[in-house]
């Protein structure tokens, strides 16, 4: 690979997963492929965790600025979103602009000054940092770009105040274009524009919309309406360099505590035929509500496919605990098992492996970002589930744009029964020569965009639109 540059880049993430991991994926992409030094800043706590992930021979700095949770109101060690309740996650964000004074010294102290900033979109008060040391600055959104500026434009202009109907237009997008309510985040539905979430977002992304230029998690030909979005605000370039994906990239297994032995899973697999089982998985965070979860037990089950469910309890019992068997139907994993037809995983799965694997068939998401890159770069077709955060935006996009996904509910508190389970797994994997099957050629068809994106080749005609991208920012920086 390149020879070490001198150059210094910094990288500065928001203190919660969905932040850190993609943008340790970048630091790491940085290094290797154009060869500049990486300084990764984070809180302690943060860092601790994070030393593990990174390969044995990387050089990228990872630099501690001094924080104090308990001085925030925050319970003591509490430095990620992973260990809070969703209403102190607020909190958690507000108190990031407590870093500012130690994030200047750091600037301040480097001997050389470095080629640039890239940090998160949470962070828009490090714009006005980056412009006083004359630094280049760039937001990274780990997010796509059509979930991403959906969720701008929802905090930035809150439409959802201004109106009593239940759907209505965005100011940025064509009137066609239409949200409904049961599409926004909790955070987002209980906004009354006064809100600490909305000062927090309406300040923070309102200046990050001023940084010199936007890198996002997304491929270009896949994500147009949002890069569109995103160019037209900012007056500012707006590259495309994903999928930047830890797992993708490094084919590493997770060091989480592994909820089955990941060979078991893929012997399981191995088992089964081609193209027969149904994956689902809500990601790491979150879960579905008690009710929710017995539809979609008996749902599974009436609807005779295999299934490998990544199973949490629900909202109001800790997501890492034990499984009760009153959740699920009477019987059910024995029967499951017995039948060789479905595998309950607790706590985590080896997603990439499962995605991969040719007996995989369609995946069950709540359409988090990450999950939604790695199914479509093995043409898997989603059933989408939103819960949270951007994942509303993603399944719109899914469906309505990139037509390789059906909704079949939405959020954690919606009333849902077995038969709307039922109903969207036969569309998807019995109706193979309608839905079923237009769905599973475009994921195929996404699988190949993805891959031409990420070609690198030494002949500039060959080289994919991510890698120019990425090429591009740093001729610019
Ligand atoms: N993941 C996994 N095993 C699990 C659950 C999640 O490997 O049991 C990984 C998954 O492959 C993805 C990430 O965790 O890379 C989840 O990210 P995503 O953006 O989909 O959702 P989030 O967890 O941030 O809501």
């Amino acid at each position: 690979s390149m020879a070490q540059r001198q150059e210094n880049v910094i990288l500065f993430p928001f203190m919660a997963q969905g932040h850190l991991i993609p943008y340790l994926a970048l630091a790491l992409e940085i290094e290797k492929k154009l060869g500049y030094t990486v300084t990764f800043v984070n809180t302690p706590l943060n860092i601790q965790k994070l030393r593990p992930s990174l390969p044995p021979n990387t050089s990228i700095r990872l630099i501690e600025l001094p924080f104090s949770s308990s001085d925030h109101n925050l319970p003591p060690n509490s430095e990620n979103t992973d260990v809070l309740p969703y209403p102190l996650i607020i909190r958690l964000l507000e108190s990031s602009l407590s870093l500012k004074p130690s994030f200047i010294s750091l600037i301040h102290n480097l001997t050389h000054p470095p080629l640039c900033i890239i940090a998160d979109m949470f962070f828009g008060w490090t714009v006005d940092i980056a412009r006083d040391f004359g630094i280049f600055h760039s937001v990274f959104l780990s997010g796509g770009a059509y979930g991403m500026a959906i969720y701008y434009s929802i905090w930035l202009n809150q439409p959802q105040l201004k109106t009593d109907s239940d759907e209505f237009s965005l100011p940025d997008f064509p009137q066609i274009f239409r949200i409904h309510r049961s599409q926004l985040a909790n955070n987002a539905a209980e906004a009354t524009g006064t809100d600490s979430w909305s000062v927090f977002y309406k300040t923070e992304l309102a200046l990050t919309l001023k940084s010199d230029g936007f890198l996002i998690n997304t491929v270009e030909d896949l994500d147009l309406i949002g890069l569109d979005y995103f160019r037209r605000k900012t007056g500012k370039p707006v590259w495309a360099i994903g999928p930047v994906n830890y797992s993708l990239t490094y084919k590493a297994r997770s060091n989480k505590v592994a909820g089955i032995n990941p060979d078991l899973c893929i012997e399981w697999l191995d088992n089964h035929q081609e193209d027969s089982v149904l994956y689902i998985s809500f990601g790491s965070q979150n879960t579905i509500s008690s009710s929710q979860l017995m539809e979609l037990a008996i749902g599974l089950e009436k609807s005779g496919k295999n299934f490998i469910w990544v199973i949490r309890p629900p909202i109001g019992f800790d997501i890492n605990g034990e499984i009760r068997s009153e959740w699920l139907p009477k019987g059910f994993e024995e029967r499951m098992r017995e039948k060789n037809r479905g595998l309950l995983v607790r706590k985590w799965a080896p997603q990439l492996e499962i995605l991969s694997h040719k007996s995989t068939s369609v995946f069950l998401s709540h359409c988090g970002w990450n999950s939604i890159l790695e199914s479509l770069s093995f043409g898997v077709p989603i059933i989408g589930w939103p819960i949270a955060a951007d994942q509303f935006n993603n399944v719109k996009l899914l469906e309505e744009e990139i037509r390789v996904c059906v909704e079949v509910a939405r959020g954690n508190r919606s009333e849902i029964k077995h038969e709307d389970v039922m109903r969207v797994i036969d569309l998807v994997m019995n109706n193979r020569k309608g839905k079923g099957e237009e769905m599973k050629k475009k994921a195929c068809e996404v699988r190949e965009m993805i891959k031409d994106a990420i070609k690198e080749d030494d002949e500039a005609s060959f080289k994919g639109s991510s890698v120019k991208a990425m090429e591009e920012f740093f001729d610019k920086a």
